[in-house]
């Protein structure tokens, strides 16, 4: 098991305000495996996945990544889940404005020690960026920007991609293609992929679908 997730929950403590966001989460995901978390906003998708990726603690419960126990981790080993096992992707697509294509593509994985000339250029190309990579960013689309977030985050080919609303800010027809991408290169790569949709469509070209609500996933999709 790549990802296995036992009786998590997490308490947003505010002053004299309490929010129970998650109060009992439990499920696994395989190697390779690609899984769709769906839930109304404001369900708690995005503060699960900043769990798993070790960005914020839990209040209890358990999270083991490639066999860790995460929960227990210190800054500085989550720092390190990070670079090395779990890459993350979000909606806005956090591009290094100074840097070329090719050079943000490269960043990731140079910081992770797991920098590959050849599969970056790969990559690339098969991310449809060739012709892209001396340009910066903000001479790109939308769609063309998450398609380099994607391909920088898989050029460290992490086990787990966590990917929150990755085409959120997409047209349609580019969130198709931009899924269809990822969805290929993350199989090449071996790489699970955990995305938060609120897109039906979506989610269902994942192999699995979780729905998240009144702080549990349920197996299956009951959002459509
Ligand atoms: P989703 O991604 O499903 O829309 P979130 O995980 O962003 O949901 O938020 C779930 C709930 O937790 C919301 O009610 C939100 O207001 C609350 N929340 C999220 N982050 C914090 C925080 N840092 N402090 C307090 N409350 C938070
Ligand atoms: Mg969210």
């Amino acid at each position: 098991m790549l990802l296995k997730i036992s009786n998590l929950a997490k308490r947003y403590d505010t002053g004299t305000d309490h929010v129970s966001v998650l109060r009992d989460v439990s499920f696994e995901m395989a190697k390779s495996e690609t899984l769709a978390l769906e839930g109304e906003s404001g369900s708690g998708k995005s503060t699960l996945l900043h769990l798993v990726a070790g960005l914020d603690g839990v209040s209890s419960g358990s999270i083991v990544v490639a066999s860790a126990e995460i929960t227990q981790f210190s800054d500085r080993q989550s720092a390190e889940l990070r670079r090395k096992t779990v890459g993350l992707i979000f909606q806005q697509f956090n591009l290094i404005p100074s840097l070329t294509v090719q050079s943000n593509i490269a960043f990731h994985a140079r910081v992770a020690e797991q920098y590959d000339a050849e599969w970056a250029e790969y990559l690339a190309e098969k991310i449809g960026l060739r012709d892209h990579l001396a340009k910066y960013p903000e001479a790109l689309s939308g769609g063309q920007q998450q398609r380099v977030a994607i391909a920088r985050s898989l050029a460290a080919r992490p086990k787990l991609l966590l990917a929150d609303e990755p085409t959120g800010n997409l047209d349609e027809t580019t969130a198709d293609a931009v899924l269809g991408l990822m969805l290929e290169s993350a199989a090449e790569t071996g790489t699970a992929l955990l995305m938060v949709t609120h897109s039906p469509r979506l989610a269902a070209r994942m192999q699995r679908r979780l729905t998240l609500s009144q702080g549990a996933v349920t197996e299956g999709s009951t959002a459509s």
